[in-house]
């Protein structure tokens, strides 16, 4: 039996549309196959770590994922990298890949000669960010000749070709953000210039999203919200990484992972119970895509996909 945090009442009282909350919802049998997913990687640093990300693509090949996103190195540092595993994806595999963009540390026109380049290998598909500055660097500073935000990426992505365009949401507000809704009329910019789904930073609470994807439905804002699924392996970590980009971790989370700083194997069953039950409470309320923050691994993604109901028989 899947676990339920006993101490969340938020997970426990999760309703829509005046449904009460089923006592059986976290035990059900897997979902209906109305389910889509997407998995993000990172590129590579070494032949060992290649080694790992092409073990986890292959293994998560036939779960046929509606794309599959590789990241753009903060600063821009892994352009290379980013572009050399995107095109390799496109050519060895079945998965469409989208590469991501970001506006740091480039002026336009090398921007644009990137995006032409992914048009002209065929990927149409790009996240386009503003992206976070270098390490070292807290405080971001537009190339001067470059595209500031992430929604002049989008207008200029827009005048290469017709790409479809990811962007960024944050269900907790975006951490520079003057407020609430200053974040959601910058993510209406991005649709207006020409996104057509927002991915969002990851969370841990489903009616953080929930409350959200209403808050943006009620300002007008119709494209797909997809939520980003983070499966928490390194506990301590991610609560580290989660206070930099403004997501909470609610406390029933840090008890789960309480004592388990040294055992990898129970970390990663907690870690699998939790982020199935953040996908299944969701889908329980509506949500039928997800995103998985894979950090090149496929294991505990690959279970949570079977317990939506995303298998390789059904897949294939
Ligand atoms: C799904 C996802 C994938 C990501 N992938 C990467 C990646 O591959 N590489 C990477 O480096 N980072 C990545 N990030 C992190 C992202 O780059 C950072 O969160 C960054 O700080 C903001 O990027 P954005 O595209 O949301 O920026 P924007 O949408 O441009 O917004 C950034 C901030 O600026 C404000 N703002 C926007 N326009 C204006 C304006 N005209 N005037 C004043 N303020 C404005 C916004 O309110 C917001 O606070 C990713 C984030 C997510 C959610």
């Amino acid at each position: 039996m899947i676990h339920r945090a006993p101490n969340n009442p938020s997970i426990m009282n999760v309703s829509r549309g005046g449904r009460p909350p089923s006592p059986h919802m976290m035990i059900a049998a897997p979902l209906p196959e109305d389910v889509s997913v997407s998995f993000e990687f990172f590129p590579p640093k070494s032949d060992a770590t290649a080694e790992t990300l092409w073990s986890a693509i292959k293994r998560l090949e036939p779960l046929a994922p509606e794309y599959v996103s590789v990241t753009y190195g903060a600063g821009g540092t892994t352009r290379e990298r980013t572009h050399s595993t995107v095109t390799r994806i496109a050519k060895e595999t079945s998965m469409a890949p989208a590469a991501h963009l970001t506006c740091v540390g480039a002026s336009r026109d090398e921007i644009d000669q990137i995006a032409q380049e992914y048009w002209d290998a065929g990927v149409k598909h790009i996240v386009a960010l503003r992206g976070d500055p270098q390490e070292g660097s807290n405080r971001y500073e537009p190339h001067p000749q470059g595209y500031a935000y992430a929604s002049d990426l989008v207008a200029g992505l827009k005048r290469i070709g017709g790409f479809e365009i990811s962007v960024a949401a944050y269900p907790e507000t975006h951490p520079e953000a003057i407020s609430d809704q200053d974040d959601l009329d910058n993510l209406k910019r991005k649709i207006d210039a020409g996104a057509t789904r927002a991915i969002t930073q990851f969370f841990f609470d489903p009616e953080v999203f929930l409350r959200f994807l209403d808050r943006a439905r009620g300002a007008g804002i119709s494209i797909p919200i997809v939520p980003g699924i983070l499966p928490v392996t390194n506990f301590n970590q991610t609560a580290k990484f989660a206070k930099m980009c403004g997501a909470s971790v609610p406390s029933w989370m840090h008890d789960l992972f309480d004592a388990l700083d040294d055992d990898p194997d129970t970390r990663k069953l907690v870690a699998a119970s939790v982020a199935a039950e953040q996908c299944r409470v969701l889908h329980a309320n509506g949500v039928n895509a997800f995103h998985f923050y894979t950090m090149n691994k496929a294991d505990l993604c690959y279970a949570i996909c079977h317990i939506m109901g995303v298998r390789e028989d059904i897949a294939t």
